[in-house]
C-alpha cells in the first residue's frame, strides 16, 4: 500500500518517447497466429480469416477509476487489462489481441511505468492476447490508461445482449459484491492510515474481497465451457456496474421482463462476513456494487440439465414478458422493482 521512498526513479525525460516505448514494450512476444504484425510500423496488421471480429475499449482515469494510493501499478496494469477482456468473452469470443495507450505526467519515474507495463505483461500472458501497439504521450497532472481489446469468434457463437425470451433462465458465473467489499476495507484502511501511518492492518480476513477489488479476473473460461456443454446463450453480458444495471441492459434490449430470486445471489461467506462488519445489505451491494467480471447470460429451458451441475454457474432468476417488469423477490417473498443505481450513485 506504501510506496517504498528508496526504490530508484529514473524521470521519463531520460529516455525520450521512443526509448520508453522501446523499453516498455521489449519483452512482448507474438503468441497469436492472427497478429500478423505487432508494434513496431505505422499500424499492426491482423488476419482472422473468416472469423468475426470483436472489438471493445475501455478508458481508466486516475482518480476517477482508480486511486494510486493503494491500487499498486503492477495490479492496475493487470486490471486494465483484464477489464476490456471480459467485454471480449461477454460477446462468448475469445480474446486475442489488446492495444495499449497511456497519458502519464512527468510525476511518474520510469520504474512505476515498468510496474505498470508488468501487470500488463502478466495478463496478458495468462491471458493468451498479444500486445499488438498502442500510444504514449504525456498528461499535465494524472495517468490515463486506454487499452482495447481485440477478438474472434464464429458467427454462429456470437451472443449480444439483445436475444433473452420469456422464460429463459438467469445466469451468472462465479460470485458477486466482492470487489465493492474489497474497495470498502481498502478505503477505510486509507483513512485510517492517514491518522496513523504506523498502523499495520490487518487484512488477512479480506484477502478474498482486496484481491477481487485490486486484481480481478476475466472469465475466459466461461466461453469455452459453454461450448462444451453445448449451450448457446441467448443474451449476455459481463458484470461491471452491479448486477441490477446489468440485467436492465438485458431486459430493455431483448425487450423482456425478469424475475431476480435474492436467496440464489451467490455470495462468497467474506462478502457475507465484512457486509456484516460494515452493517451494509449484501443483497444491495450484489446488485449495485460492481466490478465483479463475472458473466450474466440467459439460457433456454431445455439447456438447464446442462449446467445445473456446475459449480461455476449459478441460476438466479428467470425473464419474463416485458409488461410484468423486473423485480427482485426477496427471502421474505415480497417483489421489488429492479432499479438501475449502478455503482456512481451507489457511492454517493
Ligand atoms: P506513431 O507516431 O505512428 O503514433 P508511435 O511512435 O506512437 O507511432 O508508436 C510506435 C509503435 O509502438 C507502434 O507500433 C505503436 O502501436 C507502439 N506503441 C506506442 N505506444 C505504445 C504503448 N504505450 N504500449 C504499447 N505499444 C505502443
Ligand atoms: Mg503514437
Amino acid at each position: 500500500m506504501i510506496e517504498d521512498k528508496n526504490q530508484q526513479r529514473t524521470p521519463l525525460s531520460a529516455l525520450g518517447e521512443f526509448g520508453l516505448i522501446e523499453h516498455l514494450t521489449q519483452n512482448f512476444k507474438i503468441k497469436q497466429t492472427s497478429t500478423i504484425k505487432g508494434i513496431g510500423d505505422d499500424a499492426a496488421v491482423l488476419n482472422f480469416d473468416n472469423k468475426r471480429v470483436v472489438i471493445s475499449t475501455d478508458l481508466l482515469v486516475e482518480g476517477v477509476h482508480f486511486d494510486l494510493s493503494y491500487a499498486p501499478l503492477k495490479h492496475l496494469g493487470y486490471k486494465s487489462v483484464v477489464v476490456n477482456l471480459s467485454d471480449i468473452y461477454a460477446m462468448n469470443a475469445k480474446a486475442t489481441q489488446i492495444t495499449v495507450s497511456i497519458a502519464v505526467s512527468n510525476r511518474f519515474p520510469l520504474e512505476a511505468l515498468e510496474a505498470l507495463y508488468d501487470g500488463i505483461e502478466t495478463a496478458a500472458n495468462i491471458y493468451n492476447v498479444d500486445v499488438i501497439g498502442g500510444d504514449t504521450t504525456s498528461s499535465t497532472s494524472g495517468l490515463l490508461i486506454s487499452v482495447t481489446a481485440i477478438g474472434e469468434v464464429e458467427a454462429e457463437q456470437e451472443v449480444y445482449r439483445n436475444g433473452a425470451k420469456p422464460n429463459d433462465l438467469l445466469v451468472v458465473s462465479g460470485d458477486l459484491g466482492a470487489a465493492y467489499m474489497g474497495l470498502q476495507v481498502l478505503e477505510r484502511e486509507k483513512e485510517v492510515y492517514k491518522v496513523n501511518p504506523n498502523n499495520q492492518p490487518d487484512l488477512e480476513p479480506y484477502t478474498y474481497i482486496i484481491e477481487r477489488q485490486l486484481k480481478p479476473e476475466a472469465r475466459k473460461d466461461i466461453p469455452k465451457l459453454l461450448l462444451e456443454l453445448d449451450v448457446k446463450p441467448t443474451a449476455m453480458i459481463d458484470v461491471s456496474d452491479g448486477l441490477s444495471s446489468e440485467i436492465m441492459h438485458i431486459c430493455k434490449q431483448s425487450d423482456v421482463g425478469c424475475d431476480l430470486y435474492e436467496e440464489k445471489i451467490p455470495l462468497d461467506p467474506q462478502v457475507i462476513s465484512t457486509c456484516e462488519e460494515f452493517n451494509i445489505d449484501s443483497t444491495t451491494v450484489a446488485l449495485n456494487g460492481g466490478e465483479d467480471y463475472e458473466l450474466l447470460f440467459t439460457i433456454a429451458q431445455e439447456d438447464y440439465p446442462k449446467i445445473k451441475a456446475n459449480p461455476n454457474l449459478t441460476v438466479i432468476g428467470y425473464m419474463k414478458e416485458s409488461k410484468e417488469g423486473l423485480h427482485l423477490v426477496t427471502r421474505a417473498d415480497t417483489r421489488i422493482p429492479i432499479k438501475s443505481q449502478g455503482w456512481k450513485n451507489f457511492n454517493e
